[in-house]
């Protein structure tokens, strides 16, 4: 493998829109996201939205869950 064709790949500190950061691998050394591993209802299995305002809501009213 020769040096210097792939940019350069360091720890990135994430931070993502609940307030929790992390670490991972990337090109950038900051990154923002809106939803991580802590707070994505896919892998906590809750729902935690805090900029949704009501949809949640209506969602349910809706469809009576
Ligand atoms: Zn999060």
């Amino acid at each position: 493998m020769k040096k210097g064709i792939h940019p350069e790949y360091k720890e990135a500190t994430v931070t993502c829109a609940c307030g929790n950061t992390f670490k991972t691998g990337s090109v950038k050394e900051d990154l923002k996201v809106e939803v991580c591993s802590e707070c994505h209802p896919f892998f906590t299995g809750r729902q935690k939205f805090t900029d949704t305002g009501g949809r949640i809501d209506k969602f349910n009213k809706k469809y009576k869950r």
